[in-house]
């Protein structure tokens, strides 16, 4: 079988997500990407029951192909397509409905400063893209907005989006980012938090570019 080791990594990751609690059930989906185009997971399909053949290989014309024909693509392949389109930096795209980040996309709310651990998603705020309807290209292009210059984004009314260089690190970014919502929502609960300035979240992105956790030689 080709692919076997992305197939399976895509597999782990959305398996690892309901058991994160980040995510449940079939909502959600993840893509990588492959030389010919990327693989992502199919649509509706419980991810303890996904076969690696489950999994669909996709053109970046929107053609696709899987192992037994059964299968279709995550009604959401448009904004996968899109973002691995528009940014060589990711080879992977990750799309949760976690609590916490569901409960402030519902609200509309870009994430502001509040904490310094903002700074992982590639800015000062982490955006939330307009609503417009699960799986349509009018989605697709809200989302693409709303990650410019960023790792990540909530989608307005319905989740998260992740894209990052490869699985591993936008399942840890995902995580990351439902902790901050949720870390937020509490803090909102005594008012509104005290927000880091623009210098400050200067000089941790900073840190960040230079490489946190990564020995300096
Ligand atoms: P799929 O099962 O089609 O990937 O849809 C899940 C989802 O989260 C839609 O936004
Ligand atoms: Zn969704």
């Amino acid at each position: 079988m080709e692919w076997k080791a992305e197939r399976d990594a895509l597999i782990d990751t959305v398996r690892a997500m309901n058991n994160l609690g980040i995510n449940q059930g079939s909502s959600g989906n993840a893509s990588i990407r492959i030389d010919s185009g990327y693989l992502i997971t199919p649509s509706g399909v419980a991810y303890d029951d996904m076969r690696l053949e489950d999994i669909v290989k996709m053109s970046f014309d929107g053609s696709y192909e899987n192992q037994d024909g059964r299968r279709k693509p995550s009604s959401e392949w448009r904004f996968h397509q899109d973002l691995l389109a528009a940014r060589p930096d990711f080879d992977a795209i990750l799309h949760t409905h976690g609590k916490a980040v569901m409960t402030l996309a519902c609200h509309r709310r870009e994430i502001p400063p509040f904490h310094y651990m903002i700074a992982l998603a590639g800015g000062h705020t982490i955006r939330c893209a307009d609503y417009a309807t699960f799986g349509t290209q009018a989605l697709s292009d809200n989302v693409v907005i709303a990650m410019e210059d960023r790792k990540a984004c909530l989608m307005a009314n319905h989740g998260l989006l992740v894209g990052e260089a490869n699985l591993n690190n936008a399942l840890s970014l995902a995580v990351e980012v439902e902790t901050l919502c949720d870390t937020y929502w509490r803090a909102l609960q005594l008012g509104d938090p005290v927000l880091l300035t623009s210098e400050q979240m200067d000089e941790v992105q900073e840190k960040f570019q230079k490489g946190y956790g990564i020995a300096s030689s």
